[in-house]
């Protein structure tokens, strides 16, 4: 099975978290899988870079926010391929350059346009982990664009369309969909099933979990989401189904 697996900032926020993602993809990897797994900044290193550049100016233009900011992804991919190859098993870390995923030029907010796969698929036949920055693209003029905060999980769910994946796994550091975000508020219901529609609201109001344009993506490519707590190994499954 192909599997895109998409971690977050919290999941990989320090070595431990690092070393545990890996170990949890060499899990299946040796059962036989193809992974991609696509990546975000460490912790909060996406607000500490927007703070830098506050330094600098609060008008800053857009194109260099882009590029300052997708400097994060890069620091989690390499990291990730430097654990694997601690751990033996052959990874390599691939950025929007070097995919080809392309946007159009809507910096902070930019849409995914094309993914090309050939390298991925590349890797892939290697036998090789494929690790992906998320949150970037480049656009026509081979400039970095950022999706938008918490746009990792739109590349991921984008990639498993372009690669036509068997699933795309979302790790999260909470353990299912929730009304809302209930690391901030306390009577938050946690969902047992979602629409893509119900989803999709959730997501505007700010439930946190998932990214609004990736369930649009996933919706329109009939992937089947399935959300996971990286902290614990219980899984909540979330079967996407048009109403
Ligand atoms: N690192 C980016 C952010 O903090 C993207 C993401 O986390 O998905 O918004
Ligand atoms: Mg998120």
């Amino acid at each position: 099975m192909l599997k895109v697996k998409k971690f977050g900032g919290t999941s990989v926020a320090d070595k431990e978290k690092i070393f545990n993602v890996a170990n949890r993809c060499i899990e299946d990897y040796k059962n036989g899988d193809e992974i991609v797994l696509v990546l975000s900044a460490m912790g909060k290193h996406t607000d500490e870079l927007i703070s830098l550049s506050n330094e600098i100016s609060t008008n800053v233009p857009k194109r260099e926010m882009d590029m300052l900011l997708a400097v994060g992804e890069q620091i989690t991919v390499s990291l990730m391929a430097m654990a694997f190859y601690k751990l033996g098993v052959p990874a390599v870390s691939l950025n929007a350059f070097q995919v080809k995923m392309f946007t159009n030029s809507n910096y902070g907010d930019a849409e995914l346009t094309k993914i090309e796969t050939e390298r991925i698929r590349k890797e892939l036949s290697e036998k090789k982990i494929v690790i992906v920055t998320g949150f970037q693209g480049i656009d026509e003029n081979q400039n970095y664009t950022t999706l938008g905060r918490g746009g990792s999980d739109t590349t991921a769910v984008a990639l498993a369309a372009a690669l036509k994946a068997d699933s795309c796994e979302i790790y999260t550091d909470v353990d299912g969909v929730y009304t809302a975000d209930p690391r901030i508020v306390s009577d938050a219901i946690k969902l047992e099933n979602v629409s893509y529609e119900e989803m999709l609201e959730f997501s505007n109001l700010g439930a946190g979990v998932l990214h609004n344009k990736c369930v649009k993506i996933a919706k329109e490519n009939d992937i089947k989401l399935v959300v996971r707590s990286s902290l614990t190994n219980s899984a909540r499954y979330y079967d996407f189904k048009l109403l």
